[in-house]
Order: structure tokens, then sequence, then C-alpha cells
């Protein structure tokens, strides 16, 4: 199979989603053609999942296929943007055509939930690497995008999460032969890690209400940080609330526990800010999107991050995020 065989097998579908997504021109030229719809502003982003590194290399083809889509619209969903569509470059060892079969088969599964094409890309021969782009559209209403930022925090606001934090970490432990839990456990918490599901809908419900937000790859504390950087402000965070966040039962309780919602990566929730005037209708924008939202924290104007135990007593934070070059 030739490298345009394999795109035309696995790659081009005929586009129906022309109309929607605003895409005029998809796979087949040497650029795809994207319009626009007034009063709109283009969000993009791109993540790489490098084998060995991102995945392990006995993770299914399927599986894969969801994650490298899953995982950058993750990043639309921070943002409150719509995703219309993405582009794949592709580096394969070899044209498996059952390994080719079962990615683009959980891509597209995914792709289709979120009715997006697939217009562009680029293939070539080397160590596993998948580098997907994502395009999606936010609103400008008078003028201002609605574009969530990490920069919008304010003194006083909430901080939310959503979903559950930990699952990812507990399984990447279990892989690594480091803890051992039930098999009940072990597939609710491998799911989290391979399958995870990119908060899209929580992210299009909270436009207009959060004030700033990020999804949580590389842990929240680092991912939260960015935010408080970003804002030039401070949080406090509640180590008891924060520990509601675990979906693991009781497999692994106390310290532990609450280190792997700190500082876990790969959940891709949303950590997100909003005034405290706006519980309800985050709450509300919860329950529209069918997300649980958790409130964990506040906003504060000393520019550092506080863990607070169950009387509201500082607690030493020793939990680092992932970060590739340290
Ligand atoms: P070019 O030589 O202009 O870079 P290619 O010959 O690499 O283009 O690709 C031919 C067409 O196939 C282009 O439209 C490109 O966007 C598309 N394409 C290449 N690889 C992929 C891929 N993995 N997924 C989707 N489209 C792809
Ligand atoms: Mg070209």
């Amino acid at each position: 199979m030739g490298e345009f065989d394999l795109i035309e097998r696995y790659f081009k579908r005929t586009q129906s989603l022309k109309s929607t997504s605003g895409v005029a021109l998809g796979i087949g030229d040497d650029c795809a053609l994207v319009v626009p719809r007034p009063n709109t502003q283009m969000a993009i982003s791109s993540d790489m999942l490098l084998e060995g590194r991102h995945f392990l290399s006995t993770v299914s083809p399927e599986l894969l296929g969801h994650k490298a889509l899953a995982v950058n619209l993750s990043d639309l969903a921070a943002c409150g943007a719509k995703p219309l569509g993405f582009t794949l470059a592709l580096a394969l060892p070899e044209a498996n055509a059952d390994w080719l079969q079962g990615f683009s088969r959980g891509l597209f599964a995914l792709a289709d939930q979120h009715q997006i094409s697939l217009v562009g890309g680029d293939t070539t021969r080397g160590p596993l690497n998948i580098c997907i782009t994502v395009f999606g559209e936010v609103p400008v209403v008078d003028g201002q995008s609605q574009a969530h930022l990490r920069s919008g925090a304010r003194v006083g606001d909430d901080v939310w999460v959503s979903g559950t934090l930990g699952g990812a970490r507990l399984a990447l432990e279990v892989f690594r032969g480091n803890l051992s839990v039930n098999a009940d456990i072990f597939r609710q918490a491998r799911v989290r890690m391979e399958q995870p599901t990119p908060r899209v809908a929580l992210g299009l419900a909270l436009r207009g209400i959060a004030s700033a937000a990020i999804d949580v790859s590389d842990g929240l504390l680092g991912d939260l940080s960015h935010i408080l950087k970003a804002s030039q402000v401070g949080a406090s965070i509640h180590t008891a609330l924060a520990l509601t966040l675990f979906d693991a039962g009781k497999a692994v309780t106390g310290q532990q526990a609450l280190h792997f919602v700190l500082s876990g990566g790969d959940d891709y929730e949303l950590a997100f800010t909003a005034p405290a005037a706006q519980c309800d209708a985050v709450q509300r924008a919860g329950q529209i999107s069918e997300t649980p939202v958790t409130r964990i924290g506040q906003i504060t104007a000393a520019t550092s991050l506080q863990l607070l135990d169950g009387e509201g007593v500082v607690v030493e934070n020793t939990s680092a995020s992932f970060d590739h070059f340290r």
C-alpha cells in the first residue's frame, strides 16, 4: 500500500459536513479551504502524541485514534470553541492495514460525535508519531471575543473543576506495577487514561459565565498555576473538596488519593474560574452539558497557590505537575 492509497483508503471520506463546519475544500489539494462565519474567530490548537512518551506501545490503535483527537478537542473545550475540523500529521513505521483500520475507526467515531471533518494532513514513514491540529469557532460579541482565556481570573472568583480527577494516574501506576487495585476499579481508571472525554459541551455552556479556563492535562495544580500566573492572582484550594473529585472509591485513600487528584495528569477535565455571583449559572451549565462540576476554592490576591485543610489551615503542597523537560 502506497502513501496515497493509504490516505485514500483510511482518511479520505465523502465530506458530508461542509455546510455546518465551514469546510469548502477538504483532503486532496495542497490546502484545505475553510470559510469563517461572520462575527467569529477561529480557535486553533495542536497536540502531538509520541509512542513511549504519551502512550504505551501496547494500547489498541482504536483507543489511540480516539485519544489523539480527544486531547485536541479538550483544548477547544477549554477555550469555549465549537469544533469544526482537524488535520492529521502521521509518522508510521509501516503501513499496517489492521493498525490503520483500528486507528481511523477510533478517530472518526469521536469526530462523528462532534460532527467535525478531517480536512488534510501529512503522512510519512518514521517512529510512530501522531500530531493533530484542531480548529473551531468562537463568537465575537460587540467586538469582544467570547473565548475563555487563562488571563481572565479575578480576585473573589470561585475555582471549579469538571468531572473527576486522578483516575488516569491511577491506571498508569497500575500499568507501571506500583499499585494493584480490583478489576472493576482498574477497568474504570483505564477508560479515563485511554479514552478521555473532551468537555466540549461544558466549554460551550460556560461561554459568558467562566472568567478563565484551562484543560487539565499535566495535573490540576500545575495547570491551575498557568491561570494564576496569566491572571496575576493566587488561589486557595480546599483539599477536602478536591478529594471529592477522586473517582476510584477506596482503592487509594488519604495523601496518595489527594496527590493523584492534585498532580495526576491525563484526565482532560476543565479547571475554570467564575465570579461568585455566577455560581448558579455554572451549576446550570453543568446540567445542560450533563457534566458534573465541583467548586474547590477561590481566587485570592496573594500571588500563590495555597492548600487548606478542613479547618482552613494551610497545608504543605508537595504535588508537582508533569513537565517534559524536568
Ligand atoms: P503535499 O505534497 O501538498 O504536502 P500530500 O501529497 O502530502 O500533499 O498529501 C495529499 C493530500 O492528502 C493533501 O490534501 C493532504 O492534506 C492530505 N493528507 C496527507 N496525509 C493525510 C492524513 N494523514 N490525513 C488526512 N489527510 C492527509
Ligand atoms: Mg503541496
